[in-house]
């Protein structure tokens, strides 16, 4: 019999309270702010390494993945539980990365046995850091574009070619990536999905600065690379359903990160505007203020609604189809109008970049009103999805 989902929370509840170490209690901001791991990481200080084995030891560092893969083999409704857990004591998730959200659940569905066997429990220990090697120079929203080539020679594929905006790749230690390897096809059915080793010679990475001073991007070059054959996923030339498939779970993954933030919207935007309206009690008494906020919270709320209705969907059996482009869309383009609400209240204070003169709080929010810009172009912009959702999940002809 199945353990029903009060049961298994009162067992998580017991679990986290005994094993999950108190200094780290609180300190989650969001759900990636846990440890990224990978070879080139530093190692992590003591609590977080004890609460990392601990996990792990649970298979809690991928609590729904199988068991014989280094998971914790729990249902999606219990892995959600746990997760709700996770954030009602603020811990941050023990290991977290693009292996965890999106190769990792791509590999269990389309890797070989070997495949599965020699990166999934990788990513579970939080030993191997993957990044994204989707977007070339000319392409972005036309990924399909893409140029990287790869030509079979004997037992492997000799790649060429360029990627950029690969985030943290200069932290990271494989790449997934879309290589062409027909020319001669529609450019949809000559691109294959091939993993490789970073280390592997030919493979140079270069940071791109930005005027922030701190920067994720980087291009990845390669040059007479040999990839064995083995690190094709799927098929070669069968790579673009891969690579959609795994769009889809990059796609729920930002919606449902930006779900976390968004559902702390109402109780932040209410405490910062009673703060620089100087009203610390009442209804606040500007009408524009007050509607904005309601709209927000109103429209957080319905995100909320559609994301749970989209997770008991894939509890069904499904994986994340087209709609995971209404979760990205949706919450990317709410969480901007939250920030720049936020930061209209703020006034001066939400334009701070540095000096004695702003508070760490004003300083965050100007760097997270800056960073939600990103968020419509990251992972296919917001005309992209329109254009799924367009096609895919309404059936509106070309
Ligand atoms: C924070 C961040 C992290 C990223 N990380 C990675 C990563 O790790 N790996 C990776 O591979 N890529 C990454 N990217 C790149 C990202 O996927 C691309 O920037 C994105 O797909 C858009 O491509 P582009 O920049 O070439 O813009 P373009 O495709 O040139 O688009 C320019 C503008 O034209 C619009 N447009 C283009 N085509 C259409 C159309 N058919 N209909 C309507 N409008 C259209 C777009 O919406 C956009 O407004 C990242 C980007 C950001 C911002």
């Amino acid at each position: 019999m199945t353990q029903s989902a009060g049961d298994f929370r009162q067992e998580a509840r017991a679990w986290l309270e005994a094993n999950a170490p108190a200094s780290l209690r609180g300190r989650r901001r969001g759900r990636f702010d846990g440890h990224w791991g990978g070879r080139k990481a530093a190692e992590p200080e003591a609590d977080v390494r004890r609460w990392l084995d601990a996990c792990l030891e649970r298979g809690w560092t991928a609590p729904t993945w199988p068991a014989a893969y280094g998971g914790g083999g729990l249902t999606k409704d219990q892995g959600e539980v746990l997760e709700e857990e996770l954030r009602r004591l603020a811990l941050p998730p023990p290991v977290v990365g693009f292996g965890l959200t999106m190769i990792g659940p791509t590999l269990l569905d389309f890797g070989t046995e070997a495949q599965t066997r020699e990166h999934l429990p990788a990513i579970c220990r939080g030993e191997v850091r993957w990044c994204q090697g989707y977007s070339e120079p000319g392409a972005g929203s036309d990924l399909a574009s893409l140029q990287t080539r790869a030509v079979r020679q004997g037992d492997h594929l000799l790649v060429n070619g360029q990627k950029v905006w690969t985030s943290h790749a200069d932290a990271s230690d494989w790449i997934f990536c879309l290589v062409r390897t027909n020319t001669a096809v529609k450019k949809q059915a000559g691109i294959t999905f091939l993993l490789i080793d970073m280390a592997s010679p030919g493979v140079s990475v270069r940071q791109i600065p930005l005027i922030s001073g701190a920067s994720p991007f980087c291009e990845v070059f390669f040059e007479d690379v040999r990839v064995p054959l083995e690190n094709v996923v799927d098929r070669v030339d069968k790579g673009w359903t891969v690579a959609k498939a795994l769009m889809q779970y990059e796609r729920t993954m930002i919606g449902e990160a930006m779900g976390g933030v968004l559902s702390a919207v109402e109780g932040e935007l209410v405490g910062l505007a009673r703060r620089h309206l100087g009203q610390p009690e009442g209804q606040l008494s500007d009408p524009a203020v007050r509607d904005q906020i309601a709209r927000n919270a109103m429209d957080s709320a319905c995100f909320a609604l559609t994301l749970t209705r989209l997770q008991q969907a894939a509890e069904a059996g499904q994986p994340p189809g087209s709609e995971s482009s209404i979760l990205k869309l949706c919450a990317s383009e709410l969480k901007q109008r939250r920030y720049e609400l936020a930061v209209e209240i703020a006034g001066y204070d939400g334009l701070g970049w540095e000096g004695a003169g702003f508070d760490e709080g004003s300083l965050s929010l100007t760097r997270e009103w800056l960073r939600s810009r990103a968020n419509t172009i990251e992972g296919g912009t917001s005309e992209i999805q329109l254009n799924v959702i367009a096609k895919r999940v309404l059936g509106l002809p070309d």
